[in-house]
């Protein structure tokens, strides 16, 4: 059961409200609170759009808010998307009862962008069809990266010596921040690796930090735009 400040039926009428919420989301300084209400908006606003008949927008939204970095997501919203991704499929007349395949694979790219050094890694590994998908299976997704970055963690740390993105000292480590791109025909991991002097120091917490608000302004839409 959600919960939203609005009758039922008033679902046109809240989005103008929600819009504003989601386009004036703060993009200097970032905090817990912040990022809550901004993927509140974006849940609710899919929410309604849902209740409209506005499938691909409530999807849009829904991506919105998944990619909220350092969001948090609540079972409801998983839930919302589920029967928005059901809807979109049933709509489109393409409901199957195929079951996922977990044996048959695709060939991934895996490209590392190490940041500060002029380097791009690329390695090939393979990803399970099931996830090369629009609307992947999320916790298998997530699975599947952690795994992947950690499978080539000590490879990559050992091709170089590595001086840390923020201070240039020797670097100990690399944080990693992995996108994927497994829907296109050639499923593709970019991940940005920051080399870090200590694990867990104040240049590791700068990395993530960084990259937080890196990916909050690609979600805000800035992203493509900057040189
Ligand atoms: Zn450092």
């Amino acid at each position: 059961m959600q919960h939203f400040p609005f009758v039922l039926g008033d679902f046109q009428g809240a989005i103008p409200d929600l819009e504003e919420v989601t386009r004036t989301a703060p993009k200097g300084t970032i905090t817990v609170e912040s990022i809550a209400l901004t993927q509140k908006a974006h849940h609710r606003l899919a929410h309604c759009l849902f209740e409209l008949g506005r499938l691909t927008d409530a999807m849009k939204e829904m991506e919105t808010y998944r990619s909220t970095h350092g969001g948090h997501q609540t079972e409801a919203a998983t839930n919302l998307r589920n029967k928005i991704a059901k809807a979109i499929l049933a709509k489109d007349g393409k409901v199957t009862t195929e079951p996922p395949s977990t044996t048959d694979s695709k060939v991934l790219r895996y490209e590392v962008k190490v940041i500060g050094h002029p380097v791009s890694i690329v390695k090939t590994d393979t990803v399970p069809r099931s996830l090369c998908s629009v609307y992947p299976p999320e916790i298998p997704t997530k699975t599947f990266l952690a795994q992947l970055v950690k499978k080539h963690h000590d490879a990559i740390m050992q091709q170089k010596n590595w001086t840390c993105w923020n201070c240039r000292k020797k670097a100990v480590s690399l944080v990693h921040t992995p996108m994927s791109y497994l829907h296109l025909e050639e499923p593709m991991v970019v991940d940005f690796a920051q080399p870090v002097c200590v694990n867990g120091g104040e240049c590791d917490k700068e990395a993530r930090k960084m990259m937080d608000e890196e990916m909050r302004f690609a979600t805000a839409g800035g992203g493509m735009n900057r040189v």
